[in-house]
């Protein structure tokens, strides 16, 4: 028999009782595509029924009921970082303070004074929401924001030296992820990129004898991602900035991470600040609002006032603007390093990079009872690990930490690694997928940025469906979404 032809009609199916009871929480005509698409998608025989005698009502009813979950299922939606990476870009980098979560909604919610002068009632500049946070913040005489590190720097090249050289040091020509590489973005600003010394060593010798009568702008930028160790020299801001000003240029440094926080009082490993470079004589510092800041995504410029003025005036800033959403947080988040006794413990970011051993180790003694058992083809442990900053943040150093580690108990290697892969994949298809890391045949997941009771309860409350998740997961990592 074709099963096919004996399917019910549209109308059939949208008056069972289940499917009907399913409109007063979806509606009517999301319900409609559900029902179509399940019978579409049996007519197609992408879902071939396991026997014609399966394809009943109440089957296919079920089924509708899967479809709606997986339609009104948002494709932005939160996971748990597990990955040892806390500052992961694919993830959506920093979370946010609840300050700047409120006042986003807040934002969202009602129209705003973005642009407007409250005072005398006239045009306002968006930028004044935040540029004397950031002044005060930094030391800088002026500031202006933009849409991300990337969107910052372009600005700033293009603003400062269009048609002209800029010069950094071949060490220095670096490539973030995602298609940012210095080379490029000079050349996509309108300069001619000059590399200054070789990959190792660079001398301020070399900085003069490379200025010249084409020179524009004096670039550093932050080796976020690599560090160049061995037999090394590189240029100190204070003396780059006495040659960039001794010959009438720019001096630009590019941070990358804007750390507002003392990293050496919450026992971190060093990072410069934005205020440390304009100390030590930089005119333009750029860095994001989202990486060890843990703002929104943004890119922030600091520095003088007329180069600030200049770079406002270029058209791509208009381009790159922010809106109102991310200003919002920007502002909130800024306020809580000026104004907050504990940011570390206010900022997300900042909490989850100090967080003690001790504290995560705790959260693995509550955890490992609840996952040990759960299913019984692996053997789970709880130890040591490193996380790291990520997001081209200090890209050495790792921060002590503890993970559940799951090793299958099958004798072949080439089974443990079939069951690791479908554990991993059936994490991911929980209802917030836990994203965690595969490393030397185990999967680990990192426990630093499970912070906090409502997070743990979370992540145990949705336990129970792995084992079924598991089950319906093949050795390729295909079954039901
Ligand atoms: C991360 C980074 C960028 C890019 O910043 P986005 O905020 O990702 O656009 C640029 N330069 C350096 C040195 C960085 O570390």
């Amino acid at each position: 028999m074709d099963v096919r032809r004996s399917l019910p009609a549209v109308d059939t199916l949208l008056a069972h009782p289940q499917v009907q009871e399913a409109r007063k929480r979806y509606g009517h005509r999301l319900v409609r595509r559900a029902v179509r698409q399940t019978l579409d998608a049996i007519r197609r025989d992408l879902v071939p029924p396991a026997s014609s005698a399966a394809v009943g009502v109440d089957d296919l009813a079920r089924r509708v009921l899967e479809c709606l979950a997986e339609l009104a299922r948002p494709a932005s939606r939160a996971v748990f970082n597990l990955t040892g990476t806390v500052i992961h870009t694919n993830l959506g980098r920093a979370p946010l303070a609840e300050a700047a979560v409120a006042a986003m909604t807040e934002a969202a919610r009602h129209p705003v004074a973005l642009e407007y002068d409250l005072d005398s009632g006239s045009r306002g500049d968006r930028d004044r929401l935040v540029e004397g946070l950031l002044c005060e913040l930094t030391g800088a005489e002026a500031a202006t924001v933009v849409n991300n590190n990337a969107g910052a720097v372009l600005l700033a090249l293009g603003a400062l030296a269009a048609g002209r050289e800029a010069l950094i040091s071949r060490g220095e020509l670096i490539e973030i992820g995602g298609a940012f590489r210095m080379p490029d973005i000079m050349a996509a600003a309108g300069c001619r990129l000059r590399e200054v010394g070789t990959t190792n060593r660079t001398h301020a010798h070399d900085f003069e004898a490379a200025i010249g009568e084409h020179t524009g702008l004096i670039v550093k930028a932050h080796t976020s991602n690599y560090a160049i160790t061995g037999f090394t020299r590189c240029v100190p801001e204070t003396r780059l900035a006495e040659i960039a000003h001794a010959h009438g240029l720019p001096f630009l440094i590019d941070m990358g991470s804007g750390a507002l926080a003392d990293f050496a009082t919450l026992d971190l490993p060093h990072e410069p600040q934005p205020g440390d470079a304009i100390g030590a004589g930089a005119d333009v510092v750029t860095f994001s609002g989202d990486k060890l800041l843990g703002g929104p995504q943004a890119g922030i410029l600091v520095g003088r006032r007329d180069l600030i003025e200049r770079i406002r005036r270029h058209p791509l800033k208009r381009a790159l603007r922010l809106d109102k959403l991310t200003l919002a947080a920007l502002e909130a988040t800024l306020r809580l390093y000026r104004d907050s006794d504990v940011p570390q413990h206010d900022i997300p970011t900042l909490a989850l990079l100090t967080r003690t051993e001790d504290d995560i180790a705790a959260t693995g003694e509550r955890l490992l009872p609840r996952v040990g058992e759960l299913l019984a083809s692996f053997e789970v442990t709880l130890a040591p690990c490193a996380s790291q900053l990520g997001s081209g943040s200090l890209p050495v150093d790792r921060l002590p930490s503890r993970a559940l580690v799951w090793r299958s108990r099958a004798e072949k290697r080439r089974q443990r690694e079939r069951e690791i892969h479908r554990l991993e994949v059936a994490l991911r298809r929980l209802p917030r997928p836990v994203i965690g890391r595969i490393k030397d045949g185990a999967l680990l997941l990192d426990l630093r940025c499970l912070e906090g009771a409502l997070a743990e309860a979370a992540f145990i409350d949705q336990l129970a469906q792995l084992p079924r998740l598991y089950d319906a997961t093949d050795d390729h990592g295909e079954g039901p979404p």
